[in-house]
Formats: structure tokens, C-alpha cells, sequence
């Protein structure tokens, strides 16, 4: 595990765009924390950092949405809402570690689709406003990107 601590938005941002390049299609990356810790932040960031041009906005109520990258599509889930549902019989996992990079907000609500070779990331508060902790583990063979940073 390894940990930064960010004091404004711009920060998780470039922390984002140094992990974006070390992503590979099919790496799965779970966002875990709080409303308002900056999941959503954290995506917008890593998204344009591999060429996404549209506006990254949080997809709570449609789950998932799909962006197009330089190189792979991006899918981000915000799983907040299958908090009630349960995430089976939805066809995530036709997404899921497949042929893009996929980011996951609320993954505690789609536990049974997670792979075990994963990125973890989670984002806690500090003292002040605008400060973060950020913890990155690699799970499994994932480890690898965590080594990197
Ligand atoms: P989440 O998706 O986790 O609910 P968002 O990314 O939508 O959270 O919102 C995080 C909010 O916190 C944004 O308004 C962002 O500008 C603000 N913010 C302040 N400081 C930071 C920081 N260090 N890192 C990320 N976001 C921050
Ligand atoms: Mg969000």
C-alpha cells in the first residue's frame, strides 16, 4: 500500500494522470470512500490523462458510463445505487474487466464482480477542506502498478 496526501482538487487530478500511465485494457480500479472524497474527481483526471475529450460526470443514475479513450474505452460505474438491487443478472460483467480499463465508485454494492487482480484506491478527508489521503494497493498480479509509484 502506498499513500499521498493531496491539498486541492489539481492534485488527485495529476496523481490520476501518473497512475493513468500505467493502465493497461482490462485493469479493473475500485474508488472507494466517502461522498465527496473525489472519486469522481480522481476519474475526471485519469480520463483526460489517456485522451478523453467529453465531460466526465458522475453516472449514478445510469451506473455505468462509457468513454472513449486514445487507445481503449473507459467504463465507470458509480454502484452507489445497487446498494438495495444487488449488481447481478445486469450484464456488468460483459464490461468488467474486459477490453478497457474500468473504474468503479461504491464497489462495496458489486463485491461479487470484482476480479482479484485489481487496483484499490481509497480516499479519506484530512483536517483541512481540501486535503486527501489517498491509498493505492495493488491486489495480485496488480501489485505491479502499485511498485511503480
Ligand atoms: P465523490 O465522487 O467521491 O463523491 P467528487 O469527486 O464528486 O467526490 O467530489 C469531490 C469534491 O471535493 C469536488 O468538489 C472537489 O473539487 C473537492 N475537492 C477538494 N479538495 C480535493 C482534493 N484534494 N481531491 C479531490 N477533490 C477535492
Ligand atoms: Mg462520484
Amino acid at each position: 500500500m502506498k499513500e499521498f496526501l493531496t491539498n486541492n482538487f489539481e492534485q488527485t487530478q495529476s496523481l490520476a494522470s501518473r497512475i493513468a500511465s500505467f493502465v493497461y485494457p482490462g485493469l479493473v480500479i475500485t474508488l472507494n470512500g466517502d461522498l465527496g472524497a473525489g472519486k469522481t474527481t480522481f476519474t475526471q483526471g485519469f480520463s483526460r490523462a489517456l485522451g478523453v475529450k467529453s465531460r466526465v460526470k458522475s453516472p449514478t443514475f445510469n451506473i455505468m458510463n462509457t468513454y472513449m479513450a486514445r487507445d481503449f474505452p473507459i467504463y465507470h460505474f458509480d454502484a452507489y445505487r445497487l446498494e438495495m438491487t444487488g449488481a447481478a443478472n445486469q450484464g456488468f460483467e460483459d464490461f468488467i474487466g474486459t477490453d478497457g480499463v474500468t473504474l468503479i465508485e461504491w464497489p462495496q454494492y458489486m463485491n461479487d464482480l470484482l476480479p482479484n487482480n485489481r487496483l484499490d484506491i481509497t480516499f479519506t478527508r484530512g483536517e483541512d477542506d481540501n486535503e486527501r489521503t489517498i491509498s493505492i494497493a495493488g491486489v495480485g498480479s496488480v501489485i505491479e502498478i502499485e511498485e511503480k509509484l
